[in-house]
């Protein structure tokens, strides 16, 4: 009798354990379902803002003085002269507007 009786312990004892197992693993389920949830909640209006910058009618856009080309302002190589800043397609230009505007005056 006081091994069935053992027995029974040891398989209620594994049902409770298995019990707090699956219960343990349906909150981490629940978890990650609730970030996920955030995330899909925060994504459209990174998305939002991600399209106004990128918006053409946004972006401003300058004129090199070397090659005449029109870039965006944001990607363009900078210099400061004669209290002004100017703008250019390529670092090449930039030397360019160097040697020829700024070296001869
Ligand atoms: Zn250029």
């Amino acid at each position: 009798m006081e091994l069935i009786q053992s027995i029974f312990w040891i398989l209620a004892l594994w049902w409770l354990l298995s019990n707090v197992v699956t219960a343990i693993k349906v909150i981490q389920i629940q978890k990650a379902i609730e970030k996920n949830n955030e995330l899909n909640r925060n994504q459209p209006k990174n998305i939002e803002l991600d399209t106004k910058a990128d918006d053409p009618a946004e972006v401003e856009m300058v004129e090199d003085k070397v090659c005449g080309k029109v870039i965006e302002k944001s990607r363009a190589y900078q210099l400061f002269h004669e209290g002004k800043l100017f703008y250019f397609c390529s670092w090449d230009c930039r030397q360019t507007y160097i040697q020829e505007y700024i070296k001869q005056s």
